[in-house]
């Protein structure tokens, strides 16, 4: 291969947390300035402006009084940041982020004038964060001698499913037109910018990925190009063995899996939208998560599945749950009970987030503010055999992370003596549905205690060595 293939490209994202202002998008050209390999570079919206943008939404619908406030408060935003990322290109940079703020403009009249938010109108209004950061990023590269431009993910040829608000990728297009579009430029030496978050339908309606979902739009531009890796460039300095905040011995993960990142993603450890393993997991492109404010730190390097032995990676936790308990002394012998229990919560759009089931009860863990109506939508369905539901509150979820956990015998029984030795009652155990995860539930102050003693027995010796 020689330079300038696809195939030896990186494809470099940055995320809301890392540009707030100006100085960030000098910053972060900074970090691309000195790079020799082909780059795409995948932006999503300044900080906090995509609330800033859903919030504005909701005023727009009342009336048309508050759109030019909200334009001018955009434009505002966004030129101060041009001023400083590329001084010599302010009058460039005003030319090109124009006509994006009058497109934008006059969406929010159309929704003000017709009083309504359609999902279809909602997605395309939110998209105008990331146009306009993609240019701002595009002219701060320029004013460092960068030849970068900005490029619009749908008229990339980003092709999506068309479900609004949570879409994914169709590949098969998607790549053809990724290539298609972005190989010239690179063979020609540009750094192409592309708006994260969005794409378009086969209509050509804008449909974003679900929030964060930037971190998707890198990995599907990686996969299509076949770069040689995704770095996602973040405020932290990649995954950790805990939470910081509740284990002060904490200490970055260098390398981990697709798989256990996608767990504790799921879980809500905000350094990966959960969804960004998808495309690569059939791939071996790694993700580099990578600390804008630390960029010597070597970060987290998530691939497929090592060759290495059984091992426990990281523990993860949250706070807030319910469990909803039903009896009934006929359940074991009545068969649908849970198909019925299932579908009354499904229809509500409760999550179950964990459960567990014995002869004639079963215990459902759900998120504290739905257990309520849980409780009262499983009592209303009148399902035969269900009686007594209660609720029980105060849960945490704990969920340990690592390769094989689930296939190997042992792991779960040291674990459980550790927590046991530290005087904690489990409530709920969920193993074996999941290779690489072990959750289990305690009460939420016997957290803490559970995270240190599992941290102390199993994370510390193991961990990767932090290079100062
Ligand atoms: N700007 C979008 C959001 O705030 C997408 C992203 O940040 O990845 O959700
Ligand atoms: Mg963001």
């Amino acid at each position: 291969m020689s330079p300038g293939t696809p195939e030896t490209a990186r494809v470099l994202k940055f995320g809301g947390s890392s540009l707030r202002q100006g100085s960030d998008f000098a910053h972060v050209a900074g970090l691309v300035e000195d790079r020799e390999e082909p780059l795409v570079i995948v932006v999503s919206a300044l900080n906090g402006f995509t609330d800033e943008i859903l919030d504005a939404l909701e005023d727009v619908q009342e009336g048309q009084d508050h759109v030019e406030g909200f334009i001018e408060h955009a434009r505002e935003r966004h030129e101060v940041a041009l001023a400083e990322a590329a001084p010599d290109l302010v009058e460039e940079g005003t030319a090109a982020l124009d006509p994006v703020l009058e497109e934008f403009q006059r969406l929010l009249y159309g929704i003000a004038y017709t009083e309504e938010l359609t999902p279809r109108t909602r997605d395309f209004a939110v998209s105008f964060g990331e146009r306009l950061a993609a240019r701002l990023l595009s002219f701060a590269l320029q004013q460092r001698g960068e030849d970068a431009h900005a490029i619009d993910a749908d008229e990339l040829g980003i092709v999506t499913d068309g479900t609004y608000g949570l879409a994914t990728a169709w590949m098969g297009p998607t790549r053809h037109n990724v290539r298609d579009e972005l190989v010239p430029r690179l063979q020609a030496g540009q750094i192409p910018v592309v708006t994260g978050y969005f794409g378009r339908d086969e209509e050509g309606h804008v449909t974003t990925f679900g929030r964060g979902g930037s971190d998707y739009s890198g990995a599907v531009i990686a996969h299509a190009l076949n770069a040689d890796a995704l770095e996602v460039w973040k405020d932290v300095d990649g995954f950790l063995t805990a939470d910081p905040e509740r284990i002060s011995q904490a200490r970055p993960i260098e390398e981990m899996t697709y798989d256990e990142a996608a767990e504790l993603a799921y879980l809500g450890v905000r350094v990966l939208h959960p969804r960004t393993v998808e495309p690569l997991d059939e791939s071996t492109i790694p993700i580099l998560v990578k600390n804008t404010l630390n960029p010597e730190a070597p970060g987290t390097r998530i691939g497929p599945p090592m060759d290495e032995p059984e091992h426990l990676r990281a523990i993860g936790a949250r706070e807030g749950f319910a469990i909803v308990r039903m009896q009934g002394s006929g359940m074991a012998y009545t068969p649908g009970v849970g198909r019925d229990v299932f579908a009354t919560l499904g229809d509500a759009d409760i999550n179950v987030v964990n459960m567990a089931a014995s002869q004639a009860s079963f215990a459902l863990l759900v998120d504290g503010d739905d257990a309520e109506q849980a409780a009262q939508l499983i009592r209303e369905a009148e399902i035969p055999t269900v009686e007594n539901v209660t609720v029980n509150r105060g849960f945490s979820l704990v969920c340990f992370v690592g390769q094989d956990i689930g296939s190997h015998h042992g792991v779960a029984g040291r674990v459980f003596t550790v927590v046991g030795e530290a005087g904690v009652n489990v409530n709920m155990i969920s193993v074996g549905s999941s290779n690489v995860a072990l959750s289990f539930v305690v009460d939420d102050e016997d957290l803490e205690t559970t995270l240190s003693a599992l941290h102390n027995e199993f994370l510390i010796e193991d961990a990767p060595e932090v290079p100062s």
